[in-house]
């Protein structure tokens, strides 16, 4: 199955298909062509180029159909053709983009949390809403009295939000079992998304997201248990992606960060770390040490966490959103790229700290609180957040062989009215595998 998009008015986003991320000052630039065309073939992105005066032309790949491009080699393509084995899709002179790619959500959840947004209004702290029941540990609660089958179902209506709001990868967190058999209802949950709808998902095993209940004041037997009993059973059913550990005051230390990272090494687990959200806790230098694929949060950073991911493979990952709802620091992303280092920006989509997976919204957050210029966000968003999911080989860009997931918008002025009017509704389709999702 073909499908060619014609009259892109800018094709933006585009990368060599060896650019697995953007460091320091590559991340200034999107490269883009003006008056385009992409041809889709079984999902892929099989050709693109400039539809200028038809010199590529596309319609050659369509052997039995009429070149609308042969036509006197008009530059606008003012009716759609009819094509026997091709489907047409008109942009309409709109930007057509790679999707976000979201590396950091707890989107598996049950319920919500609006009573602590009243609390957090009226002023209670952290401490506060948790020592009245709220937290990590309300969300675990509910998570438990919620079926498996309901559990997904409340899950999906928020992955549908997100895919139509143009995020074609994300990868979701448990951590809100905090249990054997609750985690691995979570992530049994997330490998159902992964297997029935069309964004591509990766699994982020989270045990250690907070000490559960039944564990208070034991934090070293929870660790024990999160090493000998939670991530046996996860690996032997295969539902991790990743591993991941709240490294931060009040959460997990280092060394309970190494013994989860050692243990989940004999598994060949790839980690990934919540770091410095709301200390300078050592969890940058422990992801680092362990080649975690990435370092998520970063509001409290000093250089010494700059100079640790220097030369690393890791991705220093930023929340905005996060530091938005509560009203916290935003990590310094501009900092990290004056010194040569990439910056992803994700959602943190969860229902204590960050109720939103608007992408879009990230990326307006990266530009007009980070200061980030539109160029450096964008790239934050699509495919640097790719590398720190671990599928920039097959996302996050306009590259040939990736696969087709791509946002249409309408007619836009610049690159830069993505994140300048970030509430006007600028989506008019996304494409996920090639296919509309609408
Ligand atoms: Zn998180």
């Amino acid at each position: 199955m073909k499908t060619i998009i014609y009259n892109i008015g800018t094709l933006a986003g585009i990368l060599p298909a060896d650019v697995k991320r953007l460091e320091g000052s590559q991340m200034n630039d999107v490269k883009c062509i003006e008056n385009a065309y992409l041809v889709i073939e079984d999902g892929i992105i099989a050709e693109y180029g400039s539809w200028d005066g038809c010199k590529n032309d596309p319609c050659r790949i369509l052997t039995d159909t009429p070149s609308p491009c042969g036509q006197g080699g008009s530059t606008v393509f003012t009716t759609a053709p009819t094509a026997v084995n091709a489907e047409f899709i008109d942009a309409q002179g709109g930007f057509v983009m790679p999707a976000f790619c979201d590396s950091h959500t707890h989107i598996v959840y049950a319920g919500c949390r609006d009573g602590e947004f009243r609390d957090k209004i009226a002023g209670l702290s952290y401490e506060e809403i948790a020592a009245r029941g709220g937290g990590i540990l309300n969300s675990a609660d509910l998570l438990h009295a919620t079926s498996e089958d309901e559990l997904y179902e409340q899950s999906m209506v928020r992955v549908r939000e997100i895919m139509a709001m143009g995020t074609g990868a994300v990868e979701i967190k448990s951590g809100y079992g905090l249990t054997v058999e609750d985690e691995l209802k979570m992530l049994r949950v997330i490998r159902r998304i992964k297997e029935t709808a069309p964004i591509t998902v990766r699994a982020n095993f989270l045990g250690a997201h907070a000490v559960g209940r039944a564990y208070k004041g034991r934090q070293s037997e929870y660790v024990d248990l999160v090493c000998n009993e939670m991530l046996p059973r996860v690996a032997a059913e295969g539902l991790a992606d990743f591993v991941d550990v709240f490294c931060d005051a009040g959460f997990f230390t280092v060394e309970d960060t190494e013994k989860i990272l050692s243990k989940a090494a004999e598994y060949g687990i790839t980690p990934k770390i919540h770091a410095n959200e709301l200390e300078v806790s050592g969890g940058v230098q422990v992801g680092v040490k362990y080649n975690a694929l990435s370092v998520d949060h970063l509001e409290m950073t000093t250089d010494a966490e700059i100079e640790a991911l220097r030369g690393s493979v890791t991705m220093p990952t930023m929340l905005p959103g996060c530091s938005f709802f509560l009203g916290i620091p935003f990590g310094r992303a501009k900092d990290y790229i004056e010194a040569g280092l990439p910056v992803a920006l994700a959602s943190d989509y969860n229902p204590g700290s960050s109720p939103s997976g608007n992408m879009r919204f990230v990326m307006a957050l990266g530009c007009i609180r980070m200061r980030l210029t539109p160029e450096q966000s964008f790239n934050a968003c699509t495919i640097n957040t790719a590398y720190a999911m671990g599928v920039s080989d097959q996302l996050g860009s306009i590259t040939v062989g990736k696969k087709a997931n791509l946002i249409i918008t309408k007619p836009l002025p610049s690159l830069a009215f993505i994140p300048y009017s970030h509430q006007t509704p600028i989506i008019e389709k996304v494409i996920l595998n090639g296919t509309d999702i609408a």
